[in-house]
């Protein structure tokens, strides 16, 4: 069995735990690799690599760190597929999502190449009489970054470019679900110019996180994954004295008003609903139907549904995956059970595509239509291929539905009515909304994050908020021996 080990230093080190995690390829069910889960003292020793990087690597000059940067974007470019095929292998999804992957990721790297202007600080000449201030940011030191399986590329890379444009050394711990593309990504960082122990992978379970939030040394964790998860990141991280963003799950909605055009919304909620196949923090997952529209709606979303093609990430007929793990598969599928149970009405089962049940991790597209608030296929986050109908009768009870749910990640609206959008963009809280854009992740020159329990901490990821998290600022107060201005003066110094 191939073995996936750590990168420490710039290259690959193999684990000396005897502690390793199964990896398979979701499409046929085989288990292809192992992976090594670290010890404490292993991720001591990649803490420790990366802390001997940091002095040079900090003190290298922006113009260097922003043509690192440069690099990487153009080695990203030309490896593009081989790092989507090393994707599509663990994780499971289409080839075509893949590579959408890790379009979204190298426009981070596009963000970071502008790092000498995002690090400008400000200056302010005879605050007093021949005093300057000014201020600049600085890096922090090692940092860490805390990955979830459905984004194997694009995640860390929304973390790690600003991070080490910025100055501050990185070490990632990947999902143990599909560590793979983390290695492609060491590989092609140290290609590009990233000096030894800039970057460093340690792969692992919840003793390597653990041992990532104890660690003095680092300063700061950025973590993205379940809402639980997230939340004992931000709770253990800060009380270790660390800076956290810690992005956590998500239930979005899709509320279609009565005046939308129903075929564009039917064509978003299949689009957003099942690709990749529905493991997408940003992924409609409950379409909310406002008014007489529900019955129609639900037609037209049906009507699309025999026609998205289910297969392997590696054919390039196939629109749709497989699941990540067969564990997930089953619990995906469990839904459509306890729906049914609770008395909703399954438009469509995914259990009845004639890939269900084999060896691979795959369940068909599944529609449920008269859902409600309490049922579990509204209440938890399914993270998969079904999409709920929830029939509301005004604009109000829809709003009141997103905004009583604990999770505020993203949401949509589709209407035409610019007054109903403006009053909704108000109204809601959820931090990312789409108007007739069922996936709104922001642009990477803006920044990713939820409200509630969509995300720990103050900063959203990527983007300036990025940059924040990654700096932290200082103030220069400066005087320039002029002995004809100079005198003693005890009293608390303030502007003259
Ligand atoms: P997960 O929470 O199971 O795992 C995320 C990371 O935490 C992994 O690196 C994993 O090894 C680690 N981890 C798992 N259990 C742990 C434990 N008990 N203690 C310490 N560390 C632990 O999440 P996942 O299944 O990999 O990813 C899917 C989840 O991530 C979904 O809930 C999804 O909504 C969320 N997600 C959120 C965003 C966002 O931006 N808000 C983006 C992508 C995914």
């Amino acid at each position: 069995m191939e073995r996936i080990s750590h990168w420490i230093g710039g290259k690959v080190v193999p684990g000396e735990s005897g502690r390793t995690g199964p990896v398979f390829n979701p499409a046929t069910g085989e288990q292809t690799h192992e992976v090594d889960f670290a010890t404490a003292d292993e991720v001591g020793q990649v803490v420790a690599a990366a802390a001997e990087a940091f002095p040079a690597w900090r003190a290298t000059s922006l113009s260097k760190r922003s043509d690192v940067m440069f690099q990487i974007r153009e080695l990203l470019e030309d490896r593009k597929a081989a790092l989507a095929a090393a994707i599509t292998a663990q994780h499971g999804k289409v080839l075509s999502d893949a590579m959408g992957e890790v379009q979204r990721g190298l426009e981070n790297v596009e963000f970071a190449c502008g790092i000498p202007n995002l690090l400008k600080g400000g200056f302010t000449e005879q605050a007093s009489t021949g005093v300057d201030v000014y201020s600049i940011r600085q890096p922090l030191g090692v940092v860490a970054g805390i990955t979830p399986f459905n984004f194997p590329a694009m995640v860390p890379l929304w973390m790690l470019t600003n991070a080490i444009a910025c100055g501050n050394t990185f070490v990632l711990k990947p999902s143990e679900k599909d560590p793979g593309a983390s290695l492609v990504l060491a590989e092609l960082l140290r290609d590009a110019g990233v000096p030894d122990g800039v970057f460093n992978v340690v792969h692992g379970d919840k003793v390597a996180v653990d041992a990532i939030l104890d660690d003095p040394t680092i300063q700061a964790v950025s973590f993205v994954g379940s809402t639980p998860i997230a939340k004992y990141i931000y709770e253990h991280g800060t009380k270790a004295g660390k800076r956290v963003q810690a992005l956590g799950g998500a239930k979005n909605h899709m509320i279609v008003l009565p005046d939308a055009d129903l075929d564009m919304a039917a064509d978003a909620a299949v689009s957003a609903g099942y690709g990749s196949a529905g493991e997408r923090c940003m992924a409609i997952s409950a379409i909310v139907a406002v008014g007489g529209i529900a019955d129609d709606l639900v037609e037209k979303i049906a009507d699309r549904l025999p026609k998205v093609k289910v297969g392997p990430g590696t054919d390039p007929e196939a629109e749709m995956g497989p699941l990540v793990t067969r564990e997930h598969r089953d619990k995906v599928a469990g839904y459509l059970e306890s729906s049914a149970e609770q008395g909703a009405t399954i438009v469509r089962d995914g259990r009845e595509d004639s890939r269900y049940g084999g060896d691979g991790f795959f369940l068909g597209v599944s529609l449920i239509d008269h859902v409600t608030g309490e049922m579990d296929a509204y209440r938890d986050e399914i993270f998969g291929p079904v999409l709920s109908v929830v029939r509301v009768d005004t604009y109000d009870e829809a709003l009141k539905m997103v905004n009583d749910n604990p999770y505020g990640n993203g949401v949509a609206i589709f209407t035409r009515d610019g007054g109903a959008v403006r009053q909704f963009q108000f109204d809601v809280n959820v931090g990312m909304v789409g108007v007739n854009v069922p996936i709104p992740v922001p642009v990477a020159y803006y920044s990713f994050g939820g409200w509630k329990s969509s995300l720990f901490g103050d900063n959203h990821m990527y983007g300036p908020e990025g940059i924040q998290f990654y700096t932290r600022g200082k103030v220069v107060t400066a005087r320039w021996p002029d002995p004809a201005t100079s005198a003693v003066d005890l009293g608390f110094p303030r502007t003259r």
